[in-house]
Order: C-alpha cells, then sequence, then structure tokens
C-alpha cells in the first residue's frame, strides 16, 4: 500500500546506525523487565528525544504522541516554560527533596493551584500532599473520608479505573470486593439498560438511590463516593452533567462526601479547566496528579477543610515534596490557566470529534466516536457481526415506555427535566441516528449499529492492529476501554491544528489498512464501506509534521 511504504522508506532512511541500538535496547528490556509491563509491549520503541507532541527514537523514527504519558503532558514533551521552572530550581541551589516541609516553590504550586478550583472549594480547601502517583492519592482520599465519616463503605462505578494499589484497585471495575459497592455509570453506546441517552443517565441515578434508600439493599451506609467526570481508562466515557449533579445532590443529601477523580481529566484535558466545572458540581474531594506536576511525579488531594478530621501522619510517604515537580506544575497550571487552554481543548476536540465520526460513516468498524474536549475515543467494533438487535430493542422500548409513563419523577417528585435540565442538551435522544450526545464539546456518536442503543460487539484484536498500523505511520495512540478496543487520543492541549490533521490522517489511514486486510482467516477488503481512499496526500502531508 501506498502510504505504508512511504512512511517505512522514511522510517528507515533516518534509522541509520540508531537501529543496532534500538534493537539492543528493546531486546534487553524484554529479557529483563517485568512480564507486567505494559505500554512497552504495544510500543516498541525507544525513545531519546522529545518536543511537544513529537517523539524521536533511537532509531531516528518519528513519532507524533497521543499517548502523552498516559494523559500527563498537558504541554506536550519538554515545553519551554516547564524546562525553565526546572532549570530554575536546579540553578538556585535549593533542596530537591523536603519531605513534606514548607518551601517557596510549594507555597508557589499551592498559591497556583487554588486558584484554579472550584470556587466552591477554592475558599475553604485544605491539600494533602501524597506519594507521586496518583493511585496514592485516591487511597488518601478513601482514608479522609473514612477517618472524617466514621464509616467505612465506598460507593464506585462500573468501568472506573482508579489506579493500581490495593485499596484503589478495589474500586476500579475490575475488582471485587465487599468494601465497595458498584454502580452503574450511566453510558450511551453500551448502557447497562438498554437505552442510553438521558433515560439511562435516569435509570442509573434512580439505581443509586434505590442502592442507598434501601435497607435491604446490601450496602451500608457508605463513606464517600468516588467517580471519574470522564472515564478514561473505562473507554473515554464523558458522565453526562445532569448525572453528575444528580450525584452530587444524592450524596450531599445523604451526608456522603463526593471524590472526583480527576487524575487523568484535569488541567483543560476535557475544555475546562477541571471536568467538574463543566456541570458546576463541587466535589468535596478532588484527587489529582498526571498534569499537575508538568510532566514530573505529583499527586494531591484537595479537599473541604470539614472533613480534615485527620491525625497528624494519617497518610505520609517519602516523596511528597519533589520541588521540580512543584516548580513544572505551577508553570504548567499558570501556562494552561493563561493561555486558556481549556477553551482551546474545547473547540479543537469538537472539531476533531466531527472530523472522526466523518471517519465512522466510512468505515464498519468504527462503532463509536465519544469524548469531552481532548479526550477522545474511537470505539472498534466487528463490523460483520450483526447488532444486538432485537432483545434489547424490545427492552429498550418497553423502558421508554416505563419511564415516560411515570414521568422520570426524581426523588422529591420532581420532573426528570428539572433535576437533570440539561440532560437532553448533552445527552441527545434516543434513536436518533447518530445519537448521541453532541452538547459543547462532548458527547458520543454512535455510527455503526450502534445508533439505537445496540452495539456491534467489541474488537479488541481490530483495534490492536489500529494501534500497530498507527505507530507504522508514525502515530502513538492508546487502547482502553471494558474490551480493549477504544482507540484513545489523548493529545497535548498544546497541539496545532496542522499537527491535529496530520493526527487524523495517519489514524484515518491505519483504519483504512486494518479495514482492507481484515477479515478472519482471509485477505480481501471488509465489506463496501471499507473505501478506497487517496493515500499520497494524506502521508506526505502528516510527514511534513512534528
Ligand atoms: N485515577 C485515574 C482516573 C487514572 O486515569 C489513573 C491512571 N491512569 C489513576 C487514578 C492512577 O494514577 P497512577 O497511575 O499515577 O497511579
Amino acid at each position: 500500500m501506498v502510504v505504508t511504504e512511504s512512511v517505512r522508506g522514511v522510517v528507515s532512511e533516518s534509522a541509520g546506525v540508531g537501529a543496532a541500538v534500538h534493537e539492543g535496547i528493546l531486546r534487553r528490556q524484554s529479557a529483563r523487565e517485568s512480564a507486567a509491563r505494559t505500554y512497552a509491549r504495544a510500543l516498541p520503541i525507544v525513545p531519546v528525544r522529545a518536543r511537544g507532541l513529537t517523539i524521536e527514537g533511537a532509531d531516528g523514527s518519528r513519532y507524533l504522541d497521543c499517548l502523552s504519558g498516559a494523559g500527563t503532558l498537558a504541554l506536550g514533551h519538554n515545553h519551554p516554560v516547564v524546562l525553565e521552572a526546572i532549570r530554575k530550581v536546579l540553578d538556585s541551589g535549593a533542596p530537591l527533596h523536603v519531605l513534606d516541609l514548607a518551601t517557596p516553590v510549594k507555597d508557589a504550586f499551592v498559591t497556583e493551584l487554588f486558584r484554579t478550583l472550584p470556587p466552591g472549594l477554592a475558599d475553604n480547601a485544605r491539600v494533602q500532599f501524597c506519594g507521586p502517583a496518583g493511585t496514592d492519592a485516591v487511597e488518601a482520599a478513601f482514608k479522609l473520608v473514612r477517618a472524617a465519616t466514621g464509616r467505612t463503605g465506598i460507593l464506585a462505578f462500573s468501568g472506573a479505573y482508579h489506579g493500581m494499589t490495593a485499596g484503589a484497585l478495589e474500586a476500579s471495575g475490575g475488582a471485587f470486593d465487599v468494601r465497595v459497592a458498584r454502580l452503574p455509570y450511566p453510558q450511551n453506546y453500551r448502557c447497562p439498560f438498554g437505552v442510553g441517552g438521558e433515560h439511562g443517565a435516569e435509570l442509573a441515578a434512580r439505581w443509586t438511590e434505590s442502592v442507598l434508600d434501601d435497607p435491604k439493599s446490601g450496602v451500608r451506609h457508605p463513606a464517600g463516593m468516588i467517580l471519574e467526570p470522564v472515564q478514561g481508562e473505562g473507554g473515554v466515557i464523558p458522565a453526562p452533567d445532569g448525572w453528575l449533579r444528580r450525584m452530587r445532590q444524592i450524596t450531599a443529601d445523604r451526608s456522603i462526601p463526593l471524590i472526583a477523580d480527576e487524575v487523568q481529566t484535569g488541567v483543560g484535558r476535557t475544555g475546562s479547566f477541571w471536568a467538574v466545572d463543566h456541570s458546576g458540581v463541587t466535589p468535596d474531594v478532588m484527587v489529582l496528579s498526571k498534569a499537575i506536576g508538568g510532566s514530573l511525579p505529583l499527586a494531591v488531594i484537595v479537599y473541604n477543610e470539614d472533613l480534615d478530621a485527620w491525625q497528624p501522619g494519617a497518610h505520609a510517604g517519602t516523596f511528597r515534596g519533589n520541588q521540580l515537580a512543584m516548580a513544572a506544575g505551577t508553570a504548567t497550571l499558570a501556562y494552561v490557566r493563561e493561555n486558556r487552554l481549556a477553551e482551546r481543548a474545547a473547540e479543537l476536540g469538537s472539531r476533531m470529534m466531527h472530523q472522526l465520526r466523518g471517519l465512522a460513516g466510512e468505515f464498519e468498524c468504527i462503532g463509536d466516536v465519544r469524548g469531552r474536549g481532548l479526550m477522545i475515543g474511537v470505539e472498534v467494533v466487528e463490523p460483520e457481526a450483526e447488532p444486538e438487535r432485537d432483545e434489547k430493542r424490545s427492552l429498550t422500548l418497553a423502558t421508554r415506555d416505563g419511564i415516560d409513563a411515570l414521568g422520570a419523577p426524581d426523588r422529591h417528585g420532581g420532573a426528570t427535566d428539572q433535576a437533570m435540565p440539561d440532560a437532553s442538551a448533552e445527552l441527545g435522544h434516543l434513536g436518533g441516528g447518530a445519537g448521541g450526545f453532541a452538547g459543547r464539546g462532548g458527547g458520543t456518536a454512535a455510527v455503526h449499529g450502534g445508533s439505537e442503543g445496540h452495539p456491534r460487539p467489541a474488537a479488541p484484536e481490530l483495534a490492536a492492529a489500529i494501534q500497530r498500523e498507527c505507530l507504522r505511520r508514525g502515530l502513538i495512540v492508546e487502547l482502553g476501554g471494558r474490551h480493549s478496543s477504544v482507540v484513545r487520543l489523548l493529545p497535548p492541549l498544546t497541539i496545532s491544528d496542522e499537527q491535529a490533521t496530520a493526527v487524523l490522517d495517519r489514524l484515518a489511514d491505519a483504519v483504512d489498512a486494518v479495514s482492507r486486510g481484515h477479515t478472519p482467516g482471509h485477505d480481501r477488503p471488509h465489506g463496501s464501506h471499507a473505501g478506497q481512499r487517496r493515500h499520497g496526500d494524506r502521508a506526505d502531508r502528516a510527514d511534513r509534521v512534528g
């Protein structure tokens, strides 16, 4: 195929002597590192230089990096303001490691961080510096609400991801644990109730209320509820704003602290500084990591001071005073704020999703395009499988009729529309073709076998093939989702329009290549929508960028 050959050519020409180094490092990595290694398996590259969106490998290959350190690099690699902030600390002779002692660098970080917080939290916030990973901050949040309420249980959601330490893991979707009660997270494409849209979100909210209010639900009054405003690892699923407000109301009414895990969604990623800002919700606790350290390790929780019932040392750890990370983080937070990069993410993300929906119209293997801001997911499905149509269809209609007949009251007897005033704007309506909530840069658009809540089966092998084809074309993407079938784009917020076009071009070519080659056991084009694309222009343009 034309594009493949041309990109191969570019890669091998620039490889030079680095190719042997590259191969040697990869060989030693697979011989010496743990079987649990993750990204390194799907992305066999050896980064040696990076700037902005671009990574250069030891073999001279260049890549556009839409993984961004799993969403960490709000400003891309080695942004000048970040490097300058780090150099300034190094040159000043300040200590680099200070446990949790006070320093001017830390003081500046906290001032900048508090400046960005949702108004309801900014005036009465406390911050706890945690061990430098998101998962440790999640542990801290659980400890905090347990200490403050005297209760133990945690409410968490299907499909959640909160980290890899014991407590965070048990609150994540793949775990089974008695201390965590699992609630349905609303989603359009694979709605657990088969209805999607505002009705699906309403049913999810009602289930939550019923679990809390039914004395025989088997769930004790919990210490807190933790949620991601957009599920990232779960497959890029934005929570409708109305549902988020319902969760706020439900928890506030029952004195349950609400913990927003903004580890991945924070610092402008979703089109507002914090993802909860879209809904106007003020959580009691925010868990922050990734981008707040400006590419270096840093994690904190910020919480309402009323919860500060901790004893000294209740959450400790040696590495809570990384001065370089705080300086890099301050520079990043300030740069995102001053340059209105959240607005930029909303606007560009919206445009990219629009273009991806066009692509979804061309290729049967793209079932859904969704996201918020520059947190974008493309769900890959089996192109030739039948959508799960009949049973779910009747369930859908029956459930909808039931809701309509009830007038969808909230727990106080008000109408759903009052409880979730803009639910329809965000969620769109059931059965409306490319149905999904497309409002204000967020949303989802089921295109193939999903427009009426009947998605085709997930296609993890196809998604992995698309990831591989992207890499061959110099594009790094992540895979996520329940079935590892969602291609994820998390570009830096500084990505230019031209780079965004190059990213989408490379992705389109990769999908095209996979669509044409994929049929289990055969090697023939896949369906009439596989399309015959023009490759030359696309590849040429992509190679000039980055
Ligand atoms: N919460 C969320 C929402 C995340 O996306 C992640 C990491 N992907 C974590 C927590 C855990 O962060 P870390 O990997 O730094 O422990």
